[in-house]
Formats: structure tokens, C-alpha cells, sequence
């Protein structure tokens, strides 16, 4: 197989990347600092990016996106990676399981957020329910036209900024060959509808994206508003969760070919003991390591966009791509914070953050410890006594 970077490509990534550096970098001390992007940053950022045509590029032509493939959009999340999430989330977005809009759908929500005027965030997560997505316990019951939604979902990211919620709830149990399973079904539901309510969480990584909890004190949502069909909640939302851990070990490259950058110059420049640290062992072969893991994701993450574009990866390659990629940025990061020394914790530089902002890579998108347990039982099955 062909896993080369072809010159369109290329060109594409290029442009993205200047984008990146002159409109998104200089920003990133703000938002850190402020644990926000300010309203008229975030809108003038989101107008510059959707006149380059860098603003959702995800999304079908045929409803104002750039229907990006998937390999054009690797090399994307590449460059996204090499800007803080916040600020690269106001251009690199939205979630692709609104592609499954139908109907009123598409004209109220998926067209209005693809021209950056609405705003989605995803809730699914519970403070009992992370790992184990079925344990959710929102509610949602059906009365008349509408259904009444109850429950609380935690970790929900850019809810501060979001005007309108993916809702998983629990809307009955179905007879399953294994036993009664709960209904699951994903509900649109505009945010400033009576009874939510929504505290932002203070995270170590990605400080500006605000995690959120939201509460909902029955909440009243027009039967229309069910995303993909009643019950097909986990159905909709497994067509793209793939896509989710390419592109997230795709963005783990950007971050990590930053950190490797700011390493190599600092080794090339730092003195002790009359050399140059990059002169050591212990440091030139921290940078060699980097070097391997990363161009390994790279080609990991080209061949699973291939394959998602073919319509052929499996679960395992995705959880491979996935935890390959959040693992190497977590060791990059880490040595090369150890190759700037004292420096590298310091607030001065930006390194400190790439640490902090690669640790959630291995939690947020699948668990390690969950992708390991879908590899190793994918490998058991294969190979049977
Ligand atoms: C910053 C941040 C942003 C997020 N954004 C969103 C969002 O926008 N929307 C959303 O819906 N969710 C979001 N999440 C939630 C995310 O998807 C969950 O954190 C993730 O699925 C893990 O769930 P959990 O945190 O409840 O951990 P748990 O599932 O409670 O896991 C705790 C520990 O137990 C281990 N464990 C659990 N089950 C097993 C098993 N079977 N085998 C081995 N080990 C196991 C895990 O690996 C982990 O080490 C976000 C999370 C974070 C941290």
C-alpha cells in the first residue's frame, strides 16, 4: 500500500499550517492565561478561517463544507496539532456525527454550524457512565410530540460556548439475543431550552476548550430533534468514532513534532560542560526516539485515513492508530521537557503545556487500558487454540 503524502496534499497541509502559525499560534499565551478565547478573538478567527475555507472542512459540499476525504483531512488535523485545541477547535470542526441531520435538521442546524453561526457540543459522558457509555442513565420520556429529558452528563466540552447539545439518553430497554439492552437515542437540543444548566470544570490539558457538567431538569425537546432515528443513538455515533481516534493520533502529530522541534533547537543551542547538550547521549537519542515514534504514528495515521476512506478499517486499527499515537505524544512531550531542563516547566515557554495538553490524549477518546482490551481480545479471536 501507498502511504505517501501526494502533492495536493501537501499543498493543502502548507496551507493550513501558515494559517496555523500567523493566526492561530500568536494567540495561544492569551487563552492560557485567561483559561478562555475572548468573544471577539474567537469571531474574528472563525471569520478569517472561514474566508481561507479552513472552517469545517469535514462537512459535504452540498451543505457548505469542504467534504474533505479522509486522508485531506489527516494531514489537516496534522496541522491543527500544532496549535493549542482551543483555537485550533474554532476552525477545525464540527462534530461529523451531524452529517446524520435529515429533513428540518439540516436547515436549522447542520448548515446554520457549518457557517460558523450555531455552535454543537457532544454530551455523553455521565459521572457514572465514561468507559462503559450503555451505563448511561439520562432519561429521555416520551410525552405527546415531545420527550422530557433527565440526567446530568459531565466532561462536555465547549458547552460554555456550544448553543445547542448532542444528547445521549436512555428512551427504553429492547430484547436482545444478550439480554435487555437499554434504547439509546442522540437528541438535538437547543441550549437555552428551560431547565439546562451548565458548570464549566477546571482541567489540567487544554485549558480555553472548558469541560463542562450540564444538568437537565426536564427538559422538553420536540420529537424532530432525535439525531438518526429513535434507539440508533450508539448507531450514528459508531459511523464516526473511528474517524474520532485517526484524527485524534493525527493531531497527536502536530503537537508532537512542535515539542520535538523545540527540543532539537534547544540541544542545538543549550552548553553544558562545554558542549552542546544535543552532543550527549542522553540527549541526541531522546531526539532519535522522537524522530522513529513520530514518522511511525505518521504513517499509522495515513494508512487508517486511507482505509476509512476505502470504508475498510477495522476497530482494532483504529484503537492501534489511537493509542500508538496519544502513548507517543505523552513519551515526546515528556522528553522533551527533560531535554530543556529547568526551562521546560517553566510558564515562560509553551512546553509545559504540550505536556500538560498530551496527557488527556490517552483518556478522552477511548481509555489506553480500553483500546488495549479491543486490540488484545481482536488478537485472541484471531489466533484461537
Ligand atoms: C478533558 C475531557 C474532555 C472530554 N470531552 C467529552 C465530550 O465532549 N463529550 C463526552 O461525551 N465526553 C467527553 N469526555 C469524557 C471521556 O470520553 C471519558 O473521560 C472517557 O471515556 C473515560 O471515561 P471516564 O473518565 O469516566 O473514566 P472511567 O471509565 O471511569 O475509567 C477510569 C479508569 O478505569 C479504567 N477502566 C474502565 N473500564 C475498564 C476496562 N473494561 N478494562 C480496563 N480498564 C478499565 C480506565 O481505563 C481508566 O483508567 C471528556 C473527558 C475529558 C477528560
Amino acid at each position: 500500500m501507498d502511504l505517501s503524502v501526494s502533492d495536493d496534499l501537501k499543498l493543502l497541509a502548507d496551507g493550513v499550517r501558515s494559517f496555523v502559525e500567523q493566526e492561530l499560534q500568536p494567540h495561544e499565551a492569551l487563552v492560557e492565561r485567561l483559561d478562555a478565547v475572548p468573544d471577539e478573538l474567537f469571531r474574528e478567527i472563525q471569520q478569517k478561517a472561514l474566508a481561507a475555507g479552513f472552517y469545517a472542512m469535514n462537512m459535504p459540499e452540498e451543505h457548505g463544507g469542504a467534504g474533505l476525504t479522509s486522508p485531506e483531512r489527516a494531514v489537516c488535523e496534522i496541522e491543527f496539532g500544532r496549535v493549542s485545541r482551543a483555537l485550533g477547535v474554532i476552525c477545525n470542526r464540527p462534530a461529523p456525527i451531524l452529517k446524520a441531520c435529515v429533513g428540518d435538521q439540516i436547515e436549522t442546524y447542520l448548515k446554520p454550524t457549518i457557517r460558523g453561526e450555531r455552535w454543537e457540543c457532544f454530551a455523553l459522558t455521565e459521572p457514572g457512565a465514561g468507559s462503559d457509555a450503555r451505563a448511561i442513565t439520562t432519561k429521555a420520556v416520551k410525552d405527546g410530540d415531545d420527550y422530557v429529558i433527565n440526567g446530568t452528563k459531565q466532561f462536555i466540552t465547549m458547552a460554555m460556548r456550544a448553543d445547542y447539545i448532542i444528547v445521549f439518553a436512555v428512551t427504553g430497554m429492547d430484547e436482545t439475543p444478550r439480554g435487555p439492552q437499554k434504547r439509546i437515542t442522540a437528541f438535538l437540543v437547543d441550549k437555552d431550552t428551560p431547565g439546562i444548566g451548565v458548570t464549566p470544570l477546571d482541567v489540567l490539558s487544554n485549558r480555553g476548550m472548558k469541560s463542562c457538567i450540564i444538568t437537565f431538569d426536564n427538559v422538553r425537546v420536540p420529537a424532530r430533534n432525535i439525531l438518526g432515528g429513535e434507539g440508533n443513538g450508539f448507531g450514528i455515533a459508531k459511523n464516526w468514532i473511528f474517524s474520532g481516534r485517526v484524527m485524534l493520533a493525527a493531531n497527536c502529530v502536530g503537537l508532537a513534532e512542535r515539542a520535538m522541534k523545540m527540543a532539537a533547537e534547544w540541544a542545538n543551542t543549550r552548553v553544558a560542560f562545554g558542549k552542546k547538550i544535543g552532543q550527549f547521549q542522553g540527549t541526541s537519542f531522546k531526539l532519535a526516539d522522537m524522530a522513529m515514534e513520530i514518522h511511525a504514528t505518521k504513517l499509522m495515521v495515513m494508512d487508517g485515513a486511507y482505509k476509512m476512506q476505502a470504508g475498510t478499517i477495522t476497530q482494532r486499527e483504529a484503537s492501534q492508530i489511537n493509542l500508538f499515537g496519544s502513548e507517543m505524544v505523552g513519551r515526546v512531550t515528556d522528553n522533551a521537557l527533560q531535554i530543556l531542563g529547568g526551562m521546560g516547566v517553566t510558564k515562560d515557554l509553551p512546553l509545559e503545556r504540550f505536556w500538560r495538553d498530551a496527557r488527556v490524549e490517552r483518556i478522552w477518546e477511548g481509555t489506553s487500558e480500553i483500546h488495549r482490551d479491543i486490540i488484545s481480545k481482536d488478537v485472541l479471536r484471531e489466533f484461537p487454540a
